[in-house]
């Protein structure tokens, strides 16, 4: 297929680069980005690296009116010898086919889009920052682009990656969170679209995140979407509880979106040989190991934040402190190593790294 070679445009000027320490999670770009059409019956086709730029769409291109559209999140690194590594790309370049297949968007070769998205970010690796804690997150998504206003799948997509550098999550050391148990809304529900990484699953959620914010907490924990019961995951991340020695998550249940760093954890943790256990877990069940002293700790995992320790958690008018509102043991061991391994400064046993 034509797909296989890249055109390169580059950029005739460079644009200033952001100081380290005032980075803003994805408000700055780098000076290229990776751009692929799909039409009928050509498919993915004229592959190119142009300059980062707006582009012209019509208004009544499909993903304006009905969502059709999916993206990903991943991040390259530089590690102390000046290597650039991905974290498990190939993970969320599969995981990009899934939601695809959901939102009914056709395939990307999987191969190709990771080359792609290496090419890109070898020219822009200037962007890529060096300070502890930093990297350059990339983010590919697709576009339905026909110009059309009829509720039914597009015939005509569009790939795009951009790159952002982001600065340190934590500027201070890693902190616990304060979380409030949503018993309102819902995030998604079984068989809507809650497993793909679809655009809509994020605006559903904004009403949740405002109110919450407004009462002073980070983030919610949403709850299952038919009897408000179970467990799903933690504003947008997945998320664990130590319970007794042994470490839970919700079991990936068709609504719950399977991240790439919980999948690590989970290897991680048997790695060390600490049981994990996926299944169903109610509130009810989580506040009575609270009460009987037995959950020890509690961390959301995902991208940007990698661990995110839960220090308080607010259910109706119950307040669980966690671990006296501290990080505790399993989270910090998670974040150095995982980060670690993302740095390349440790040794990755599990070949994470590419
Ligand atoms: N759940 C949701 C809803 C998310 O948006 C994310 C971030 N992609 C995650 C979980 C964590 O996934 P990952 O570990 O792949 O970043």
């Amino acid at each position: 297929m034509e797909e296989w070679t890249i055109e390169i445009n580059r950029s005739a000027t460079k644009k200033e680069k952001p100081n380290t320490d005032q980075l803003e999670f994805g408000r700055v770009f780098t000076d290229h980005m990776f751009i692929m059409d799909y039409s009928v019956p050509l498919g993915w086709h004229d592959a190119r690296i142009i300059p980062y730029q707006p582009f012209s769409i019509d208004p009544s291109a499909m993903t304006f009116h009905y969502g059709q559209s999916v993206f990903e999140g991943l991040k390259a690194y530089y590690t102390p010898e000046g290597n650039i590594q991905l974290f498990r790309p190939e993970k969320n370049m599969q995981r990009l086919n899934r939601s695809n297949d959901r939102l009914c968007i056709p395939p990307i070769d999987e191969a190709f889009v990771l080359q792609a998205i290496k090419q890109l970010v070898y020219l822009d690796k200037d962007w890529i920052p060096t300070a502890e804690g930093t990297s350059l997150y990339i983010r590919p998504f697709i576009i339905s682009t026909e110009p059309f206003i009829g509720v039914a799948p597009s015939h005509q997509y569009r790939l795009i990656v951009i790159l952002s550098p982001v600065g340190a999550y934590y500027k201070e050391g890693i902190n616990p969170v304060k979380i409030a148990v949503e018993n309102q809304y819902v995030r998604t529900v079984k068989g809507g679209t809650g497993e793909a990484k679809t655009g809509g699953n994020y605006a559903a959620s904004l009403k949740a995140q405002e109110l919450c914010s407004q009462k002073g907490f980070t983030q919610v924990l949403w709850l299952d979407g038919v009897e408000k019961k179970y467990i799903e995951e933690v504003g947008s991340m997945n998320v664990f509880f130590k319970i007794n020695g042994k470490v839970y998550t919700p079991a990936l249940n068709g609504s719950i979106l399977e991240g790439v760093t919980r999948n690590s954890v989970i290897q991680l943790l048997q790695h060390w040989n600490v049981p994990v256990i996926e299944e169903r877990i109610s509130m009810e069940v989580l506040y009575q190991a609270y009460l009987d002293g037995s959950l020890e700790e509690a961390f959301g995992t995902g991208t940007a934040a990698v661990i995110s320790p839960i220090g308080q958690l607010s259910w109706e008018d119950k307040d669980l402190y966690i671990n006296d509102g501290k990080t505790g043991k399993i989270s910090r061991d998670l974040y150095n190593t995982l980060t670690r391994i993302q740095y390349g400064k440790e040794k990755d046993p599990f070949g994470w790294i590419d």
